[in-house]
């Protein structure tokens, strides 16, 4: 069986960058979860919902609908929805937002598990999200649960958002941040915090080297 690494944590808490770097290096898969949901966002604005939307019952059934259709390809840093490269597209700050207020719909996060499952496959797989640990692979024998302070992490996301060509903001970014977790931590299914038996990691002051360090510590153990 696959060995998985899970990787929960905040948002730009610094868990992709880590996930990617531990993938490359242990040769293992690597899943970015998040972006799952941000493809149904992107699906769901494309298809005029706004980021304000009450999500009615309805809505949900759509929203399953999407996920069960779901057509991604993950090839190397491009993710593919159908034919149309997406991988810019999701990482806009809307999108995000949007990913936020779908990801509370049980039955879309019950939509998703079998593909995220799908993932393990292998040697091994380093699976990035907010409920790695908790929901999807429970059984994994390393769960790590990845924090920063919300000021190092809005700092991280101001560059990464710059880095990607988009226009940022600092403190729109900060207030988005907190919406964000406060959403995630208090939503009735899978919520954001640490799975039982995850080792928590605080990387406000650790570089992104270390960060992947220490895990890899935890991997040898
Ligand atoms: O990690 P990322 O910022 O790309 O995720 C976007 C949103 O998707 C998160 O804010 C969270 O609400 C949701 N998400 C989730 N469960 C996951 C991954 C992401 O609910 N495993």
């Amino acid at each position: 069986t696959p060995f998985v690494i899970t990787l929960d944590g905040p948002t730009a808490s610094g868990k992709g960058a880590v996930a990617q770097v531990l993938a490359a290096h242990l040769g293992f898969a690597y899943l970015d979860s998040g972006a799952l949901y941000r493809l149904i966002a992107l699906i769901a604005l494309r298809s005029g919902w706004k980021v304000n939307r009450e999500l009615s019952t309805a809505d949900e059934a759509h929203l399953v609908i999407w996920a069960s259709n779901l057509d991604v390809s993950f090839v190397g840093e491009d993710i593919f929805l159908g034919e149309e490269n997406v991988a810019q597209d999701i990482r806009d700050e809307e999108v995000g937002n949007m990913a936020s207020k779908i990801a509370v719909c049980a039955w879309l996060r019950a939509a998703l598990l079998d593909r995220q499952r799908a993932f393990a496959q292998g040697t091994g797989l380093v699976a990035d999200g907010r409920d790695m640990g908790s929901v999807v692979f429970p059984d994994a024998p390393l769960k790590v649960f990845l924090t920063a302070s919300a000021e190092v992490r809005a700092e991280r996301r101001y560059k990464q958002l710059i880095a990607k060509g988009f226009s940022a903001n600092m403190d729109n970014l900060v207030k988005d941040l907190n919406d964000r977790d406060a959403r995630d931590m208090a939503r009735e299914h899978a919520p954001l915090k640490p799975a039982q038996g995850a080792y928590v990691l605080d990387s406000s002051d650790l570089t992104l080297e270390q960060t992947v360090d220490v895990v890899l510590k935890l991997c040898a153990e």
